[in-house]
């Protein structure tokens, strides 16, 4: 068997791997990227659009990767408004009033994807293709991938990139909870009559929440998370009737739309792994943690999981030699904890809330969002805490 060693092996070539193989570049850490053979030579397309934070965005900045992003595929949240219900509670978010410039950029999957691509061909890593994992297997001083047919290469860490059905977390045994919520994100793109002024909207509803993302200067990037007992009330409409439905579920502000790109569903379900390392192995990205998509943080958390492996590796050169030290990699367990757990729990919470048929409850909920609305100072902060 012939047997190959590098550093460090970052197995999944999606968003957050690639920022991670940009990330450790800077150190000069010797570094592989293992790609999927079959699904690299059919990349589809994706019909995702992200909302990227002010503080991811610092960071691709200082990672010269949003200098690969043109001016016309970047586009500015200034204002987001949210609604409850049907007593049509709002609340307003507005960058202005925060004394900030703006609370998030909305980029495509694949312009990110691509601006990704060609910062990485500036870089020296090691590619490896392959569409038949083996084995992993940890041992004292490194960590042995068997591939292809019985190729092995050695590693000192693995970093398990490869997305909520992560193959490097099932080899590593390491334990995860998850809750399915029984919901489907049906994704598609409308324009609208009038240009949004960098407004986004969300609306919280029994049966679902819609969230419409503001692109290029009237268009919308939609995602519709539907309870599934409705969802095929949904799928079966045609264009034109889905377009009468969305309407009517809408505010006046959208009642002239057409709908540009076709609809694409996504189940939804949420992952928390009760560790985000194990011997020699440490996951970033959707395989360390899947979140529900209603606050637009599932990207931005793996990216931040990203910037502080970046700001560890800063801090700690005396582990560049070896980064699958279990002290190097516990620090990175215990710093991206907190910021996990609390967007994770969040998330849930907040589609419980405001999917629940409970009296007391809803009151409750636009009786809290009435007060924050009225309150410039708690929104302040919140606004705070969502841009890091
Ligand atoms: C409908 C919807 C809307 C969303 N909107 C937002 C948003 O507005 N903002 C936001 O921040 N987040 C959003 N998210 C979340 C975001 O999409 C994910 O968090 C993000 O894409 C995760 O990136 P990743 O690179 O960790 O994982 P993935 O994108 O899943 O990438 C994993 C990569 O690993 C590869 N791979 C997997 N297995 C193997 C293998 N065995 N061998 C080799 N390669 C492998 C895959 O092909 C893929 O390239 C949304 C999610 C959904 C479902």
């Amino acid at each position: 068997m012939k047997e190959e060693f590098t550093d460090v092996l970052i197995l999944g070539p999606g968003l957050v791997g690639m920022a991670t193989l940009i990330a450790l570049e800077k150190y000069t850490i010797n570094t592989a990227l293992l790609l999927d053979s079959k699904i690299t030579k059919n990349r589809a397309q994706d019909p995702r659009f992200y909302t990227i934070t002010p503080g991811v965005k610092k960071w691709f900045e200082e990672n010269d990767i949003w200098t690969f992003l043109s001016k016309k595929s970047v586009s500015i949240v200034k204002t987001i408004m949210v609604y409850s219900g049907k007593e049509n509670t709002s609340l307003k978010f507005d960058a202005y009033d925060a004394g900030i410039n703006e609370l998030a950029f909305i980029v495509s999957h694949d312009d990110l994807e691509k601006a990704f691509i060609d910062r990485l061909a500036k870089i020296n890593y090691k590619e490896i293709k392959t569409n038949k994992l083996e084995s992993l297997t940890a041992g004292i001083n490194d960590i042995s991938l068997v591939y292809g047919n019985d190729k092995k290469h050695k590693f000192k860490l693995v970093i398990g990139a490869d997305g909520s059905n992560s193959w490097v977390r099932t080899q590593s045994s390491i334990h995860f909870k998850s809750k399915n919520f029984d919901q489907t994100a049906i994704v598609f793109n409308i324009k609208n009559s009038k240009a949004h002024q960098g407004c986004a909207y969300q609306k919280f509803m029994h049966h679902g929440i819609l969230a419409l993302l503001p692109v290029n200067k009237d268009e919308f990037a939609v995602v519709f998370s539907l309870n599934n007992n409705i969802v095929d009330d949904y799928r079966n409409l045609d264009d034109a009737m889905f377009i009468q439905k969305l309407k009517d579920e809408m505010c006046e502000m959208f009642s002239d739309i057409i709908l540009l790109t076709r609809r694409q569903y996504f189940p939804l379900e949420m992952k928390i792994n009760e560790s985000l390392i194990s011997d020699r192995v440490l996951l970033i990205g959707d395989a360390a943690h899947q979140i529900h998509p209603l606050a637009g943080q599932g990207l931005n958390l793996g990216l931040r999981d990203v910037i502080e492996l970046d700001k560890l590796l800063y801090s700690n050169k005396k582990y560049h030699h070896d980064l699958g030290l279990k002290y190097f990699l516990k620090k990175y367990n215990r710093i991206r904890k907190t910021d996990i757990l609390s967007f994770s729990y969040l998330t849930e919470q907040l589609s419980y809330l405001f999917s629940s048929k409970n009296h007391m409850v809803n009151l409750l909920v636009n009786f809290g969002l009435n007060k924050i609305n009225q309150n410039q100072l708690i929104k302040k902060n919140l606004i705070r805490k969502a841009i890091h």
